[in-house]
């Protein structure tokens, strides 16, 4: 089978390799839809950050995998021959305390790998995935929704249950990229009646409009902050989420939070710089972080994207068959799109 692989310096490489056989516990999963995280592209197409464990290890690529299970190994207790799963992509040991939790993506063991990362992704025909990885994927949602909640989704939904984004909110959503749409999506779907993004380029403001995602989207600048307070009241929103992952990208989530406003910061990278007291002490905002998800959650937001009625594959401008992941992953570099899905079978035209 063809599989692809990034090797840095903003390049894709294929390679054919044999067609894994499961293991004990494990199933072959037939790839239908693999997106391309921003992630991917900071820590690993560019450049290979990370060291040691959690280094890239030359492996086929993809931690946003969706498909159908083709194959049982011994020992397979819930999961079968023709289940469309979603594979959430960090494999965790299974028994230190984060992974009984169910936030494998935070396990501290050796054993830990990440599909895409330190063990084979979804860049490929099959992946090899262990069951206790798997979420099912519903009949009402696309391959191509499951690959997004494999990663995007399920980091933005974590990251909007620990703020409590309600009915109650305004939210001020910083950096419009995928995982910023899909932060006003889901919040929209959670009751947030007031939508603001943040966002330079064009492409992205006019997705998140032509989509209705977005009630005002205000360029960064000098006066964001100012015209965010001008449409909240003069007091801000009392929900804000950065995913830029830039200084000032999160300086302002922070500071435009509202009195007694809570802010998650999910963009990765950088630094950030703010004045404790006046910033955060004195108007008693909090600051969460927020890294990926856990298992459960997943199933929850799930269960919800069908009850809520929303697709996640709405956010995906631009699909391309394996052979052409190459354009894809520099699409998704040079971030002109929304989000980039590398797709097989049906699901390459979206029908
Ligand atoms: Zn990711
Ligand atoms: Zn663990």
């Amino acid at each position: 089978m063809k599989g692809a692989y990034l090797p840095g310096n903003s390049t894709v490489i294929f390679r054919d390799t044999a067609i894994p056989k499961p293991g004990h516990g494990q199933v072959l999963v037939k790839m239908k839809a693999s997106t391309i995280c921003g992630s991917d592209i900071r820590a690993i197409y560019r450049e290979h950050l990370g060291k040691g464990p959690e280094a890239y290890q030359g492996v086929i690529a993809g931690h946003e995998p969706c498909g159908q299970v083709v194959e049982e190994g011994p020992g397979i207790r819930r999961f079968k021959k023709g289940s469309r799963v979603i594979v959430y992509h960090i494999s965790g040991c299974g028994v230190c305390h984060d992974c009984r939790m169910g936030y494998m993506i935070s396990c501290s063991s050796e054993h830990r790998a990440a599909y895409g990362w330190q063990r084979d992704g979804g860049m490929a025909e099959y992946l090899l995935a262990d069951e206790k990885d798997l979420v099912l994927l519903p009949d009402e949602l696309t391959y191509t929704d499951g690959a997004q909640i494999a990663c995007g989704f399920g980091t933005v939904y974590e990251a909007l249950e620990k703020i409590s984004v309600s009915g109650d909110d305004a939210v001020l959503v910083v950096g419009l990229g995928p995982v910023g749409l899909a932060a006003l999506m889901l919040a929209r779907a959670m009751g947030a009646r007031q939508l603001i993004g943040v966002e330079l380029k064009q492409d992205r403001i006019d997705l998140a409009k032509t989509l209705g995602l977005a009630d005002v989207v205000i360029p960064p600048g000098p006066d964001a902050l100012e015209q965010i307070r001008a449409v909240t009241g003069g007091r801000g929103p009392e929900k804000a989420v950065d995913t830029s992952g830039n200084d000032q990208g999160r300086a302002l989530a922070i500071k435009a939070a509202r009195q007694w406003g809570k802010i998650a910061l999910v963009g990765e990278g950088g630094t950030v710089g703010f004045n404790p007291s006046p910033d955060i002490i004195h108007p008693q905002k909090s600051v969460y972080g927020s890294w990926v998800t856990s298992i459960w959650r997943m199933e929850d937001l799930v269960e919800h994207l069908v009850r809520w009625n929303i697709h996640p594959d709405i956010l995906v401008t631009h699909r391309f068959p394996l052979e052409k992941a190459d354009e894809a992953y520099r699409l998704m570099a040079s971030g002109d799109c929304g989000k980039v899905a590398v797709c097989f079978d049906e699901e390459l035209t979206g029908q």
